[in-house]
């Protein structure tokens, strides 16, 4: 139990020393790649700017600040931007400039006064597109922009104050954050075999996901996970929430709504990917259809479906992210992950994200000079299976957390491997299935599980049984 405690000291130290450390290195990378436009009347091209540096050293004046439609932005902006005895927030700032730092390019935040209803096509077309939802605002929306589309921009967000009057506050320092990450994301500038007639179905038929959906396309999960994780860190309540939900074996919803079967047949002709047929794909592995919940939607309980289902899953794969990163590095080690993914999925756009994301994670957490090869000779040799770990494997935590986040569903490495849709390094699958699974499932029931310290059982179980502070761990994610 000492142990235990021990670690969750050690995380929590090592996030305080770094809020302290960068709080003014964190607010001048803001500054510099964070710009604001505030359309207050979107069918005109004039808006209104934000000075950062004079919100920084609390000089800000001007029109933004005195606009009447303004008052729920200015806290906003004044949290990003201000010491923290002035206002500022140091939390979201730590955050806010770490996922900033994965292409150090500078981002527009389009903000809009959309509290009387607009249409895209009222906007000037000198003005950013700001894409009004069915209601006619601004649903939150983000996306990268890659050096060719925009060289002198790396990504745009639009917000309006429609729905940030509905959240609240706090709602939208989570969503910033959560679009941040996909105006960081390269991912989202890439091709997707899910358009059947020129409908997409990345996120289904009806273009819309829900936290507790499984969604055809494994790499949309995959981004809307990687912006979950920044939010998880900022308010953990938000893990805590969807762990909840995972434990108690929750619904998960799958849309039955998918081109007719014939079109299915042809899927290979045309290119699409197969997961557009999702419902359909787990009716045949499963013989079940699930129960209905409504004209669209079915649902299954979460860790009732086979464990290559269950990822298709974005919460799922925010939780694995989030655990083992948080047990390593704070949010260091997943923030390296992301930027080394963004530079190796363009080369093979057909790569399984989660395949790729786990074994980027796991490199990330050798020391230089180790190789996973090496390391699995080594165990293999010594046919390791002490009961107590004689070192921490820092890189088997991907594959822990993805078993015990896919409810340990694998009964055999074969179904361990489809997870990744066999896509995996064969080593680091090896090296899991044959020394650590036994221990990770032994000691950490599934269903009984409720809490954070069960969590660091299993990292325990693969070593881990300290965390690292900022420049301490020799390991690759602290390098570039
Ligand atoms: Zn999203």
């Amino acid at each position: 139990m000492n142990t235990l405690i021990k670690i969750t000291y050690i995380i929590l130290v090592g996030f305080c020393f770094n809020q302290v450390y960068s709080q003014n290195t964190d607010r001048a990378t803001i500054i510099a790649n964070i710009e604001f436009f505030y359309y207050d009347n979107p069918s005109n091209s004039t808006y209104l700017g934000v000075d950062n540096q004079q919100v920084s050293n609390g000089t800000e004046s001007g029109a933004f600040w005195t606009n009447a439609n303004t008052t729920s932005l200015r806290d906003f902006v004044r949290a990003l931007l201000k010491t923290p005895s002035n206002g500022g927030d140091a939390s979201l700032q730590y955050y806010t400039a770490k996922l900033l730092r994965i292409n150090n390019r500078k981002i527009a935040v389009y903000l809009w006064n959309d509290q009387t209803a607009f249409t895209a096509s009222s906007v000037p077309s000198t003005v950013h597109n700001p894409r009004p939802d069915g209601t006619g605002h601004v649903w939150p929306h983000a996306s990268h922009w890659t050096l060719a589309q925009e060289p002198n921009w790396g990504g745009y967000m639009d917000m309006g104050i429609h729905y940030i009057g509905i959240h609240g506050a706090q709602w939208l320092k989570e969503t910033f954050l959560h679009e941040l990450m996909h105006a960081e994301d390269q991912t989202n500038s890439l091709a997707l075999p899910f358009n059947v007639d020129g409908h997409w179905y990345h996120y289904g038929n009806d273009g819309s996901h829900f936290y507790t959906e499984a969604v055809p396309s494994k790499r949309f999960a995959y981004m809307e996970a990687i912006a979950h994780v920044a939010a998880f860190y900022y308010n953990y309540s938000q893990f805590q929430q969807h762990f909840n939900w995972f434990n108690r074996n929750g619904d998960m919803r799958v849309e039955r709504n998918a081109p007719s079967q014939w079109r299915r047949w042809l899927r290979q002709l045309f290119g699409y990917d197969g997961h557009v047929w999702l419902h359909d794909e787990i009716r045949e592995a499963t013989g079940s259809s699930g129960r209905r919940l409504n004209n669209q939607y079915s649902v299954y309980r979460i860790q009732d479906l086979p464990g290559k289902f269950i990822v298709h899953n974005e919460t799922v794969m925010a939780m694995m992210m989030t655990m083992t990163s948080m047990h390593v590095a704070e949010i260091d080690p997943f923030i390296w992950a992301v930027k080394t993914f963004n530079t190796r999925i363009s080369a093979n756009q057909g790569q399984d994200p989660l395949a790729l994301f786990v074994k980027v994670f796991s490199e990330g957490m050798l020391q230089s000079g180790e190789t996973i090869s090496a390391i699995k000779q080594e165990l293999d040799a010594r046919n390791y299976t002490a009961a107590s770990v004689d070192t921490p494997y820092t890189f088997i935590l991907p594959l822990a957390y993805s078993d015990y986040f896919t409810g340990y569903t694998s009964t055999t490495k074969d179904q361990f491997k489809a997870l990744f849709n066999n896509e995996m390094d064969t080593d680091l699958i090896d090296i899991y299935w044959d020394h650590f699974k036994d221990r990770v499932r032994n000691n950490v029931s599934i269903r009984s599980s409720r809490s954070l310290t069960d969590m660091t059982t299993i990292a325990m179980q693969c070593g881990v049984n300290q965390s690292y502070l900022p420049g301490t761990s020799g390991r690759r994610y602290e390098g570039n």
